[in-house]
């Protein structure tokens, strides 16, 4: 098999993001292959434990890639404080003699953002509104390049590591089957040590909310990479449930422009046509038509304004993202965007990490590092259909059917965009919405 068809079968799909079919990124030929190393969501230790404990399978991987899409360089973009994840990486790159470099870079956020990464390795910024292919350069997230190793010796993507944190009993990092309800993760970590609590999935800065009540319904899947307990009156948790009526009534009635939200904007400081302090004029009194809105889709809701640069504790974040969605569905297109030259304060505004942990108020949990390790299984999995960006992939299954660890579930083709779903547990298929496949273990 080809190494497209390789990654195609094994339902590999972008491990740190929203969950891009890896199969096509990879179709297309790029001078450098960047990996994402960075894992600049404070609390988050999910990528920082597979450097640690993969490196060997990840630079192979690397390699591998590299020569596919024909690539002149490798460079693995990271934190330096990231010693231990450095380390094993340097000493696998020795041990291969692997042509991959590693590129180093102070802790701050967001230096994952993917155009972080490209102008820490190159010194240029992505042009607003292109991609990375545009400058011939492919991103992938580090933990991808896992699975990308997985998928070359057949083992396809049916298990997720996690970071468990925040008010739990065992701050851990869990592995477990594709379709683990996030109840289970949590009491795996020994259970939430609070009563009133809710859960951010994924990191603390672009996670999304989800309520206490809804954890025994809600599954892991390809891109969970965090599950951060946090008390209901957490900032973190408050600002995530204000309605978008009350959001623009701030907008219009507290929104000094006193354009700190573009000024700190990383977006902006690259050069990007992008000041949220225009959106918010605009939302607050204008219609969907304003000009100044379409600037919302360049903004890739990292959320420093809101949560770190707002003297006025607005959110121009959850603007941007609620704008974005007006645009689509009032079929108004992107523009042309016209992008600056990158700010000469670029440099000097980056969050430092340590500083942003004390204004969203997360230093209590931030101070953790020794994790339970875990590795679990489970007797019932619910398998979401859409784990990833594209199309959703069709049952090939029925109810009643025994499957294996690892059969397809559901299918699509390799020119879809879009991945294969496997069984992540050996058992038999109890029920199948257009949503979701259940299977639970035989006993
Ligand atoms: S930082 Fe806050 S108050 Fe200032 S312009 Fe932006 S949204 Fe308005
Ligand atoms: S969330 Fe705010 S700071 Fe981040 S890119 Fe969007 S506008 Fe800029």
């Amino acid at each position: 098999m080809s190494f497209i068809e390789d990654i195609y079968k094994a339902g590999v799909v972008g491990a740190g993001g929203a969950g891009f079919p890896t199969h096509i990124k990879y179709r297309a030929n790029a001078t450098h292959l960047m990996i994402n190393a960075a894992e600049c969501e404070p609390l988050l230790f999910t990528d920082q434990y597979n450097m640690e404990n993969y490196a060997d399978d990840i630079i192979s991987a690397i390699s591998l890639a590299k020569s596919k899409i024909k690539a002149d360089k490798a460079t693995i973009g990271i934190k330096s404080k990231y010693i231990k994840s450095i380390s094993a990486l340097q000493n696998a790159i020795k041990k291969q003699n692997a042509d991959v470099d590693i590129c180093s870079f102070d802790s701050y956020y967001p230096a994952g953002d993917e155009q972080s990464i490209i102008n820490e390795i190159t010194g240029e910024a992505l042009p607003a509104g292109k991609i990375p292919l545009d400058m011939k350069i492919i991103v992938s997230n580090v933990s991808t390049m896992k699975n990308i190793y997985d998928a070359t010796r057949n083992i396809p993507v049916t298990e997720k590591c996690i970071t468990v944190t925040g008010e739990v009993v065992s701050p851990s990092i869990i592995t477990v089957p594709i379709g683990t309800s996030i109840k289970e993760c949590i009491n795996l970590s020994g259970g939430s040590s609070i009563e009133d609590y809710d859960v951010i999935i994924g990191g603390p800065m672009m996670g999304k909310l989800l309520l206490k009540e809804n954890i025994g319904t809600t599954f892991v899947t390809k891109t969970t990479g965090g599950i951060i307990i946090l008390p209901k009156d957490h900032k973190l948790i408050t600002r995530r449930k204000q309605s978008i009526e009350h959001i623009k009534n701030q907008a219009s009635s507290a929104c000094i422009q006193c354009t700190f939200c573009t000024e700190l904007c990383p977006r902006y400081l690259k050069g990007h046509p992008l000041k949220p302090h225009k959106i918010m004029k605009a939302f607050g009194f204008g219609d969907i038509t304003n000009e100044n809105l379409k600037q919302a889709n360049l903004c890739c809701e990292c959320g420093i304004c809101e949560l770190y640069s707002c003297p006025m504790g607005l959110s121009p974040r959850m603007v941007n993202a609620h704008v974005k969605t007006e645009l689509r569905k009032n079929n108004i297109p992107r523009e042309n965007y016209i992008t600056d030259e990158i700010h000469d304060m670029l440099i000097y505004r980056k969050i430092p990490t340590s500083r942003l942990i004390s204004k969203i108020d997360i230093e209590k949990y931030y101070k953790i590092h020794d994790f339970n390790i875990l590795k679990s299984d489970t007797d019932t999995v619910t398998i979401m259909l859409s784990q990833h960006i594209g199309k959703v992939p069709t049952p090939v299954v029925n109810v009643g059917d025994t499957v294996k660890k690892g059969d397809v579930i559901a299918d699509l083709s390799i020119d879809d965009m879009g991945a294969i779903i496997h069984a992540s547990i050996d058992g038999k298929v109890t029920e199948i919405t257009n949503k979701d496949i259940t299977i639970k273990k035989v006993i």
